[in-house]
């Protein structure tokens, strides 16, 4: 396993990560396999979405906040519930198929880390599978 650290600078934030996935990817040697990128916190998350118009970052951080408000009757006692339902909708890992040494993806599909309770130190743990 290896580990990306991820520094953030807000409370909300999405960071395109796939160019430190690629070269964790480079470092292993992987040829043909897959990629698992997971993320070891209940307020953070990753997704893979577009990354060519930053608009899109925005709206998918402006509808989440919407959706999950500051403001509601949470219960939880350290005050930070929405970025615990944000994280929970955008899941905890992303796994993406290794051709050739490259990650397989789609044009406009780049991997993002999802901050939803910083600014803080983060980390993506990575594992590679090698092909059978
Ligand atoms: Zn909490």
């Amino acid at each position: 396993m290896d580990i990306i650290r991820v520094k953030t600078h807000s409370r909300t934030e999405l960071l395109d990560i796939t160019g430190e996935i690629q070269e964790a990817i480079n470092k292993k040697g992987l040829t043909d396999g897959a990629v698992i990128a997971y993320v070891p916190h209940t307020t953070a998350g990753i997704i893979v979405n577009e990354g060519a118009d930053p608009a899109v970052k925005r709206d998918i951080l402006a509808v989440l906040n919407m959706v999950i408000p500051d403001n509601f009757d949470y219960r939880h006692m350290e005050g930070n519930s929405p970025a615990h339902i944000k994280s929970s909708l955008t899941g905890s890992s992303v796994q993406v198929i290794v051709t050739s040494g490259k990650l397989a993806m789609g044009t406009w599909q780049r991997i993002f880390f999802c901050e939803f309770d910083g600014p803080r130190n983060r980390k993506v743990w990575i594992q590679t599978l090698k092909e059978a």
